[in-house]
């Protein structure tokens, strides 16, 4: 069993119908109607990634809505509660249409004004809904950084339904308006960075939230190469350390990087079992190429399978950590 724990359904997020709903919703023409995508299309959407999997032999992947596309940096608290819904609902449905092949993951209409009673509104919905974790933006200001730390008491009521309904949260950076921070290429890497130091500065978090579990993207930033840096400054400052807060089990990682060497690091920092198997296919760099294996960037089975862990380590992080961190997906898993 291999679980693929980071994917997008980035080009069912390019149906023209859906990004034409967020345009007039940002213009505010607010359209009543949600755009009616048809069953084909959603499917269509999906055979890029599905044959993908087939031939990587991925079994199933955890799929939420195109992260730079979430922005709930724009839009108003009501735009932005109508906006996530809509694309919940299409990650639902597609999960649907593609039995045992994909596990729904959502994202929430956070907002810098949004109460986050409300957010935690739309956990416990989606949950109910049959979503196994949820994507959540440390910085939700769109690359200004504008916030309050996200580990503070304003988001407790998140935090309460997170750990109430037992999904974990993602924490996944989304739009930079920064062009000094393209998207892909850094902010969501800062906001790797931002979310685990916050975490280790967040006294009380998980004195309050002991169950709480938050999974950080892309081999957790510059954590497998930063780690020392850390640990020199969590003593200096009195944080906790990135070993407590990994080996509590509140924090784990995936391995979204794209080289071996870097997936070695990964593997020789990181313990184990806070590993998950994550490649983004297709979404973050669709189709190119790495010089060095003749493969795509994205085929991070190829790093894992190659490396020296032992065949019961890499299912440790092919899929035993996945069904651990994510309880409520076995209902989605056929085996
Ligand atoms: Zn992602």
């Amino acid at each position: 069993m291999i679980i693929d724990s980071h994917q997008h359904f980035v080009r069912l997020a390019k149906h023209p119908d859906v990004e034409g709903f967020r345009k007039a919703q940002l213009e505010g023409k607010n359209p009543e109607a949600l755009p009616n995508i048809s069953d084909a299309d959603v499917k269509k959407s999906l055979e890029q990634v599905v044959s993908l999997m087939e031939t990587r032999a991925i079994d199933v992947a955890f799929a939420s809505p195109r992260a730079k596309a979430m922005a709930t940096h724009e839009g108003t608290v009501e735009q932005n509660a109508i906006w996530a819904d809509l694309n919940n609902g299409l990650i639902s449905r597609a999960c649907k249409l593609t039995p045992g092949r994909f596990v729904p993951v959502g994202m929430l209409g956070q907002h810098p004004s949004c109460p986050s009673a409300q957010v935690a509104k739309q956990i416990e919905r989606w949950t109910n809904e049959g979503f196994v974790a949820f994507n959540f933006d440390p910085d939700g200001t769109g690359g200004r950084w504008q916030n309050q730390p996200f580990t503070g008491k304003h988001n407790y009521p998140v935090f309460e339904a997170a750990q109430a309904q037992d999904v974990p949260l993602v924490l996944h950076g989304s739009e930079s308006i920064n062009k000094n921070f393209p998207h892909t290429a850094v902010q969501y890497l800062v906001a790797d960075i931002t979310g685990f130091v916050q975490l280790m500065m967040a006294k009380d978090l998980f004195k309050d939230f002991p169950r709480l579990r938050f999974l950080i993207p892309h081999a957790g930033g510059a954590l497998p190469c930063q780690i020392g840096r850390w640990r020199a400054i969590s003593k200096y400052n009195n944080w906790a350390s990135p070993d407590e807060i990994l080996g509590n089990g509140n924090v784990f990682v995936d391995t979204c990087v794209y080289n071996h060497m870097n997936m070695q690091m990964l593997f020789d920092a990181v313990p184990l079992d806070n590993i998950l198997f994550g490649s983004e296919c297709d979404g973050a760099f669709p189709g190119v190429i790495n010089d060095e294996t003749k493969d795509h960037y994205d085929n991070t089975r190829r790093y894992v399978d190659d490396s020296k862990l032992s065949a019961a380590d890499k299912q440790r992080i092919y899929a035993a950590n996945a069904r651990r961190v994510y309880p409520r997906a076995s209902r989605w898993i056929k085996s």
